[in-house]
């Protein structure tokens, strides 16, 4: 037996199969190489908060003390962020699973009511495989949003199916990472596009201040200093804003709701602020003026 033939013959099947992939990944997603923002704008900088409080810790099962945690964001943390957001005049989006609606109705309303975005974030934060019973939650949460606020989700953050989202009236979601810039994902034939705005775990609070996360080890902490965390985030800003981009910053009441946090935030949103051409806009702003501006093929 030839070995070196063997292997040789194991690559070629490997580089085909990768080139396959390759392609079907280029089939699949429209990138936009320069995102044209509205006059005098440079940048555009989304807020988002994933409003998951103490469901997304039932979901993983974790201990007590974690749901205590979830619970922290619901009913002290969301407060905290919408009065840091009001407090500049910023618009954010808040995805929010249906779920939280029956929890914290208060918050998600007052939320609304200050002229933030909600959006969809599941009905519990899980997408069945089931696609009747798919469809069944995604309208469930839908319902449960529109019943609150008075307006319909126009976006998602989730793993639903790009056909349902289109089929139920979503106009993007914000999920995927794989460009820095909003985009679009399509079917392998390129069918039915559905816009992703992009957020990168790089720019999100989990990443940083995630402490006894999933019962980690305690050498697995991640419990970060926010004065640093704020110039990792300012150099990512600057990065977006010095070639006109896009930066999105994933929040979660739960762990950006502490006080030391929203004060780094508070800092943050002051820095970009000095800069001409900062818009803050909800993630459904940024999507209208994309799909307007640069529909998909
Ligand atoms: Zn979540």
């Amino acid at each position: 037996m030839d070995t070196s033939t063997d292997i040789a013959n194991a690559l070629d099947h490997d580089i085909a199969a990768l080139k396959a992939k390759a392609a079907d990944f280029d089939a699949r997603h429209q990138l936009i190489e320069k995102v044209t923002w509205p006059q005098g704008v440079r940048i555009a900088v989304n807020f988002t908060a994933d409003f998951d409080a103490m469901l997304l810790r039932r979901l993983f099962n974790e201990p007590p003390s974690q749901l205590a945690k979830g619970e922290f964001g619901g009913r002290v943390g969301i407060w905290r962020l919408i009065e840091l957001f009001d407090s500049h005049k910023i618009k954010a989006t808040i995805f929010t699973p249906g779920r939280i609606c029956e929890l914290y109705p208060r918050a998600v309303k007052a939320a609304s009511e200050s002229g933030h975005e909600i959006a969809d974030h599941m009905w519990e934060h899980q997408v069945p495989k089931d696609p009747e019973l798919e469809r069944d939650h995604l309208r469930k949460a839908k319902d449960a949003i529109e019943k609150l606020t008075g307006k319909r989700p126009m976006g998602t953050r989730s793993w639903h199916t790009r056909e349902l989202l289109l089929e139920e009236g979503f106009v993007y979601n914000s999920h995927d990472t794989l460009d820095a810039l909003p985009h679009y994902v399509s079917g392998p034939d390129g069918s039915k596009p559905l816009l992703n705005l992009p957020f990168h775990y790089a720019i999100d609070d989990a990443m940083f201040f995630s402490f006894a996360w999933l019962n980690t080890e305690n050498q697995a902490q991640r419990m970060m200093d926010p004065d640093h965390v704020e110039e990792i985030w300012w150099a990512a800003f600057l990065q977006q804003y010095q070639q006109g981009g896009y930066l999105n910053i994933c929040m979660h009441p739960f762990v950006s709701g502490r006080a030391l946090r929203i004060a780094m935030l508070d800092r943050l949103i002051n820095r970009m602020k000095e800069l001409p051409g900062v818009w803050f806009p909800t993630c459904e702003q940024v999507a209208r003026h994309v799909l307007a501006t640069h529909p998909a093929r």
